[in-house]
This record gives structure tokens, C-alpha cells and sequence, in this order.
């Protein structure tokens, strides 16, 4: 998906504290983002009380919606950099294209992970006869070691299952209680799908050297004793060895974990830089059609994605 955000603002890791603090749960509300054809998201990452979960730097809520035919998802061509996406399918089924050449549908149980490294562009359009959409799409920022890695796409159609205390687990990225899954990652980090048809109770051990977030995707969880509703992230911080969950009800929820990401990182339309001379170079190449930094994409029937005018702030 894209950042179409009107105000573009940069978003720098530093302005959120790394901990959740002695109060306890942080708790940030969703706001609604456009990102292409007849579809509004939650948006959860960046905001202004949060810009990251370890690497985790950006996490869209879309869905569950129902459209009319053609009225679903549609992103045109748009470069992305200095990240890779990651799509969490639940209902729905979305056609992934991009300038390496990759055509893929992603359905529901299945993530789409593309490295964008040092440059990639691609799109994302619902299928014709499709009414459904219910996803996840979370950016993670590639360290500045990794940055300019070359670009890469994956497709995970099988991920590690298992259930605990009613609630089904779906590990999506990184390892968890002796599973990993299958995607390449450049720092430590973790995502796990968690749902119940009824009421479930549950204690998730934790890496006490990680930050965690729970995203409620429908539903909602009791954690740690404090409930959290659809679309309410509850940033846990660092330094926790269990997280206690429990739903009274159907429910789903996302975890998400990582060591800090301590670099100073900025989030400008669809790119992760490092400084503002790597986005400006983006910018331009984009802008200028270099097919050598950000290929092409065939098979999609509309126009590339203009960026907006890059303003960066005054110190
Ligand atoms: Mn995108």
C-alpha cells in the first residue's frame, strides 16, 4: 500500500520515548489514512505518541470492509526505500505487482514480504470479482548497514501454527517459543496473529530484551488486566518477561515485538532514509523516471503515483 497522507510530515524515531514508562500500557488510537481506490485504513504507526515497535515502523489497519465490484483495493505503481513491506492477509485476496517482474496474489492465512532496499516499485490492486478486504500492512525499517540491499520479494503461503490457552497463534515473522518463520529479516523482531472463536485466556512468554505492541484487530483483549478495542495499540515498552491476554469474546489481534530500533530514522511518503540527501535522491529519481533505480511495473492498468512536494522542517 502507499502513504498518500496529505501533510507528509517527516517522521523521525526519536520523537517517541522508548518506554512505555512506570504508568504502564500506552494506549494509541487509530486515525484514518487514504491509501488508493475505494479503501480507507486504520493507521496506527507513525503517529505522534509512536513512530516505531523495534524495526516495526509503520502499521495500516485495513478492512474488514465490504465494496462493490472494482470499489476494492487499487495502488498504482509507487517506489518504495530503505524498508520492506509486509502484507497479513485475513479475508480478502490482493494481486501484488512489481518491477522485478513478480505477479502474486496473496490470500487470506498468507503474507506478501517485499525488501525494497535500495529501490523497488509496485502495485496492489483487490481482484475484479473480489468484495472482501481485511489485512494488515506493517512497513520495517532496514537498518542503514542494509539499507541499499537490492531488492527482493516473497511470497509465504505456509507459516507455523499452534494454539495456547484458546487463542490460535499464526507466527508471521521472526521466532517465537521454539518456531520461526520463514521470512528474511535484518533485525530481531517478531509478529504473531492471535484469534479465538469464544472465550480464551493466555500467558505469552517474552523476550525481555524486545518492545511490544498489541494491535486489536477485531474484537478485543483484556491485556495485562486493561481491555483494548478494535484499532487501540497498546505499546507494552521493554523489559517484560509474559504478557497476559484474555477475550470474552471472538476476537483477533496482532503482536508485535523487536529490539529497539535505535537509529534516527525519517518516513517521507513511501521511503525510510537515514537523511534527508537519501530522500531527496529518491525523490528525484522517481520523479525523473529512472528506471535503473526504480524499474517498471507492466501489467497494471492506470498512472504511476505522483509525490507530494518534499518540504523538510525547519530544525
Ligand atoms: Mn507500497
Amino acid at each position: 500500500m502507499s502513504n498518500q497522507e496529505s501533510s507528509n510530515q517527516l517522521s523521525t524515531s526519536s520523537d517517541c520515548p522508548l518506554e512505555a514508562g512506570v504508568r504502564g500500557i500506552q494506549r494509541i488510537t487509530a486515525r484514518t489514512a487514504q491509501v488508493g481506490g475505494g479503501i480507507a485504513v486504520n493507521r496506527l504507526m507513525p503517529s505522534r505518541q509512536r513512530r516505531t515497535i523495534g524495526a516495526w515502523c509503520f502499521l495500516d489497519h485495513a478492512g474488514p470492509a465490504v465494496f462493490e465490484t472494482k470499489a476494492g483495493l487499487r495502488v498504482g505503481p509507487h517506489p518504495h526505500i530503505g524498508l520492506q513491506t509486509f502484507t497479513w492477509m485475513i479475508k480478502g485476496e490482493v494481486l501484488h505487482r512489481d518491477s522485478l517482474g513478480n505477479v502474486q496474489v496473496v490470500r487470506p492465512g498468507q503474507v506478501n514480504l517485499m525488501t525494497a532496499g535500495r529501490g523497488i516499485t509496485h502495485t496492489e490492486e483487490s481482484l475484479a470479482q473480489e468484495h472482501h478486504l481485511h489485512a494488515a500492512q506493517l512497513w520495517i525499517a532496514l537498518p542503514e548497514s542494509d539499507k541499499d540491499c537490492a531488492p527482493a520479494f516473497d511470497h509465504y503461503p505456509d507459516l507455523p501454527t499452534w494454539s495456547v490457552g484458546g487463542l490460535q497463534a499464526t507466527l508471521l515473522a521472526g521466532s517465537f517459543a521454539g518456531r520461526t518463520a520463514p521470512g528474511r529479516f535484518y533485525s530481531p523482531l517478531v509478529g504473531i496473529d492471535l484469534r479465538c472463536d469464544d472465550t480464551a485466556v493466555a500467558t505469552l512468554s517474552l523476550d525481555p530484551q524486545f518492545e511490544y505492541g498489541i494491535l486489536p484487530l477485531e474484537g478485543a483483549f483484556s491485556i495485562n488486566g486493561q481491555t483494548f478495542a478494535s484499532d487501540e495499540l497498546a505499546y507494552l515498552g521493554r523489559g517484560l518477561n509474559d504478557v497476559t491476554l484474555q477475550a470474552f469474546g471472538a476476537s483477533r489481534g496482532l503482536l508485535l515485538g523487536g529490539v529497539p530500533f535505535t537509529e534516527e530514522i525519517h518516513l517521507w511518503w513511501n521511503f525510510v532514509a537515514h537523511d534527508k540527501a537519501e530522500i531527496a535522491e529518491a525523490l528525484h529519481a522517481w520523479s525523473s523516471h529512472d528506471l535503473q533505480r526504480f524499474g517498471d511495473v507492466e501489467g497494471f492498468d492506470g498512472e504511476r503515483l505522483i509525490a507530494p512536494e518534499f518540504v523538510w522542517p525547519r530544525a
